[in-house]
C-alpha cells in the first residue's frame, strides 16, 4: 500500500508543494527529521514553490511566520496559507469593502492591512473565523445581520480544535450556534474545500495537475487536494493508519511514511 519509489517518480515533475502542518511537518512541538533539509531543498530547486497550511483562522499570517520560524524553518510569509487567505481573495474579486469579522485582535489587524473596513453597522458581509475573543453580544449582532440576509461566509468549519488539554470550541461550533438561531449555514473556504488551493493556484497561474498536496488526514487534506484536482500523498506520520486508506473514500495518489521520504526522490 505504501507507495513505490517508481510511483513516487511522478513527484519530481511537480511545481507546487501543499504541506499540512501538524502531522505532517511537526507533531506537537516536535518537527520531523529532515524537514528543514527538505525544505532548503525546496528552496534551491528551480522553478519550485511550497506552501504550509492550516485552517487556524485565529492567528494572523504574521503570527504563523513567528512560530514556523521558531522551528528554524526560515521561510518567508508568502510560504504561509491560512483559511483567511481565500476568503480574503474572494472578497476582494467580489469586490467586498465593509465587512462584520466575527475574529481575533490579530485576525481584525490583518484584515484592516489588506483594506476591509471592519463595520458593526452596515456590513455588506458578514465572515466567521476561529473568533477566540467572541462574546454574547457579537454573536446577538451577527444573528441580526443574518436575519437580515447578508451574504455570509466562514474562514473554515472546523468543530473543534485539538489543543495539549483537549478540545476547544472552534468555527463550526459557532456555526452550528448561529444555525440554530437563524436557520442559515455560510460557504466555507478553508480545508476540505478547494478554493483553499485554488486560489493560490489562479494567482500563480499553475494547473492543478502541477501540484501535490501532503497531509496526515483522509477527510481534510486528502479530500481537500481531490476536490481541487491536484495530486495527492498521504503520510502516514500523523493521524492516517494504513488501514485507515483502505475503508476511506478519500483514497491518496500516493502513499508515504512521512515528508522525509521525499529527500530521497527530488
Ligand atoms: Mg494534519
Amino acid at each position: 500500500m505504501i507507495s513505490s519509489i517508481d510511483d513516487l517518480d511522478l513527484i519530481k515533475e511537480k511545481q507546487v508543494f501543499f504541506f499540512d502542518l501538524d502531522g505532517t511537518i511537526y507533531l506537537g512541538n516536535k518537527l520531523f527529521d529532515n524537514v528543514l533539509e527538505l525544505i532548503e531543498l525546496l528552496k534551491r530547486r528551480n522553478n519550485t514553490k511550497f506552501f504550509f497550511l492550516s485552517n487556524n483562522s485565529s492567528k494572523s499570517t504574521n503570527d504563523y511566520l513567528n512560530k514556523l520560524n521558531g522551528y528554524n524553518l526560515n521561510i518567508s510569509i508568502d510560504n504561509i496559507i491560512l483559511s483567511q487567505h481565500p476568503v480574503i481573495y474572494f472578497l476582494k474579486k467580489e469586490g467586498y469593502k465593509r465587512i462584520f469579522l466575527m475574529g481575533t485582535t490579530s485576525l481584525k489587524k490583518e484584515f484592516e492591512n489588506e483594506g476591509f473596513e471592519l463595520s458593526e453597522k452596515e456590513p455588506e458581509i458578514l465572515v466567521l473565523a476561529f473568533d477566540q475573543e467572541l462574546t454574547y453580544d457579537r454573536l446577538v449582532k451577527a444573528s441580526k445581520f443574518l436575519e437580515k440576509n447578508i451574504p455570509y461566509i466562514a474562514t473554515h468549519l472546523d468543530d473543534r480544535c485539538p489543543t495539549e488539554n483537549g478540545y476547544i470550541p472552534d468555527a463550526g461550533g459557532f456555526a452550528s450556534l448561529l444555525y440554530k438561531t437563524t436557520e442559515r449555514m455560510p460557504k466555507v473556504f478553508g480545508k476540505p474545500n478547494k478554493e483553499m488551493l485554488l486560489f493560490k493556484l489562479q494567482e500563480l497561474d499553475i494547473p492543478p495537475k502541477n501540484a501535490i498536496m501532503f497531509g496526515d488526514r483522509l477527510y481534510t487534506d486528502i479530500k481537500m487536494g481531490k476536490n481541487a484536482g491536484v495530486t495527492t500523498c498521504c503520510v502516514l506520520s500523523g493521524e492516517t493508519k494504513i488501514d485507515m486508506i483502505k475503508n476511506s473514500n478519500d483514497k491518496p495518489d500516493l502513499v508515504i511514511d512521512g515528508v522525509w521520504k521525499l529527500l530521497d526522490i527530488l
